[in-house]
């Protein structure tokens, strides 16, 4: 291993082709390379941007605003990834529901707030279904077993999106894109493959340092050929043919539909809802609730921060009144967002 490293350095060191940007689809990806360092081994003309890949971080402010109606209006349990409960709505984070006696629960998995449906048939439940190709099947399987199990108190606030329509989208944003690994070994390639076509490169990256600077050294090497290009540079993970069996369980039980992107806007197919068999367990569908339009804090620059357009540092609230313990954006929240990355690894 040490070997790859040092070769994929000395690749990088040697660096003289045009300067270039190379965008992290992936949110991982961006903490990884902040926390390994890897921005500092990199030629001066040769920038790392973040993308759209943190989940929670692309969900609009709107989606907030339903959940906090749901807890509030409808008293229903609401139930959620840790990370979604302190991102910034219009008026109140689902935290501040909470402390308006809103039972807001923290789950590990879909699954979990489907046993918690079935444990508490006086309640109503929703879990918060957002997320990529990644996590979506487990939520699917969770509205599998609520129908095995006949629940009529469960449901789901889908926002879950599929990435391929995004790359599209993000055309021209920048010279190669980091491949998210996690979406790919469930997507397979074809798609980032077709892309090529198009004029978009990129390669799929892994996530320990090795795969990392492999990852970046393959785009250097192939970039100076001045043609688009793709390679999968993590295969003891990603398949040509991806996950099978997640992709028919995704296919069973959602289908694609239009849907926003927090900075990216209505992305065309990029949206994933439940097909009509299951639309019981729909959330949007069973309060007939109304489609809101968030409002974000004005200062918060998320929206660029997630296209590449600017970094976390470049916002005037970075660090001073945004903060991890204070969040003014999604991007600051999350496990996955670039300014809790740049924070916590002090990027400039
Ligand atoms: S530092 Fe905070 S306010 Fe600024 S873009 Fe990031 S999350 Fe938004």
């Amino acid at each position: 291993m040490e070997d790859s490293v040092s070769a994929a350095k000395k690749i990088i060191a040697s660096y003289h082709g045009p300067a270039l940007r190379i965008m992290e689809v992936c949110g991982t990806h961006t903490h990884e390379i902040m926390r390994l360092g890897i921005r500092r081994l990199l030629p001066e003309n040769v920038k790392l941007i973040s993308g759209p890949g943190c989940p929670v971080c692309v969900t609009p402010v709107g989606y907030i605003d339903e959940a906090v109606l749901l807890a509030l209006k409808h008293n229903a349990v609401i139930c959620t990834f840790g990370d979604l409960i302190r991102v910034p709505g219009s008026e109140m984070d689902l935290a501040g529901a909470r402390r308006r006696g809103a039972e807001v629960r923290m789950v590990y998995s879909p699954l979990d707030s489907e046993e918690y449906a079935k444990a508490h048939p006086e309640k109503e439940v929703v879990f918060l279904a957002v997320g990529f190709e990644t996590t979506t099947p487990a939520a699917c399987l969770a509205v599998k077993k609520a129908v095995k199990d006949g629940l009529h108190n469960y449901s789901l606030l889908v926002a879950n999106k599929t990435m391929p329509n995004a790359y599209l989208a993000l055309k021209g944003s920048a010279d190669a894109f980091l491949y998210p690994g996690h979406v790919c070994a469930i997507t397979g390639t074809a798609v980032c493959e077709s892309l090529v076509k198009q004029g978009i490169s990129g390669v799929v990256a892994g996530f320990t340092a090795s795969e990392l600077l492999a990852a970046i050294a393959v785009i250097l090497k192939l970039s100076e050929a001045e043609k688009p290009f793709f390679r999968n540079c993590y295969p003891r993970v990603v398949k040509p043919e991806g996950n099978a069996a997640a992709q028919a369980l995704m296919r069973e039980i959602m289908e694609p539909c239009d849907t926003e992107w927090r900075g990216l806007g209505i992305i065309k197919g990029s949206g994933l809802h439940l097909r009509e068999p299951y639309r019981t367990f729909d959330a949007s569908r069973r309060y007939s609730l109304p489609k809101i339009t968030g409002r974000s804090n004005p200062l918060c620059r998320c929206g660029e921060v997630l296209q590449g357009k600017c970094l976390p540092s470049d916002c005037k609230v970075f660090g001073t009144v945004c903060t991890p313990q204070h969040p003014a954006g999604a991007c600051m929240v999350s496990n996955e967002g670039a300014c809790s990355a740049y924070y916590q690894y002090g990027g400039t």
